[in-house]
């Protein structure tokens, strides 16, 4: 696992976070769990990063599946950590 990489030159403004920031706040803010400030980080990030995109757009779409399933928080729990695990082995 390589550590966080830097971030485009462009993105370097202050507030800015690493890939490896955002992709740990991930989740909670899918779940509107982050203050508004991480929110706001995390948001810009995705918007300028290239590497965070796609992922970001597979993690709420995959969130968006399962809550469609209707499972209870505790299988949901299950199956985002699984899905946590295969992300982080990539
Ligand atoms: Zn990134």
């Amino acid at each position: 696992m390589n550590g966080p990489r830097l971030l485009e030159p462009d993105m370097s403004g202050e507030g800015a976070i690493s890939c490896e920031e955002a992709f740990e706040r991930l989740y909670d803010f899918l779940d509107g769990e982050l203050c508004a400030t991480w929110t706001e980080k995390v948001r810009v990030h995705i918007e300028v990063c290239r590497e965070c995109y796609p992922h970001f757009n597979f993690e709420r779409a995959f969130l968006d599946h399962i809550r469609g399933l209707g499972l209870g928080p505790e299988a949901r729990e299950g199956l985002e950590a699984r899905v946590r695990e295969a992300l982080r082995e990539e």
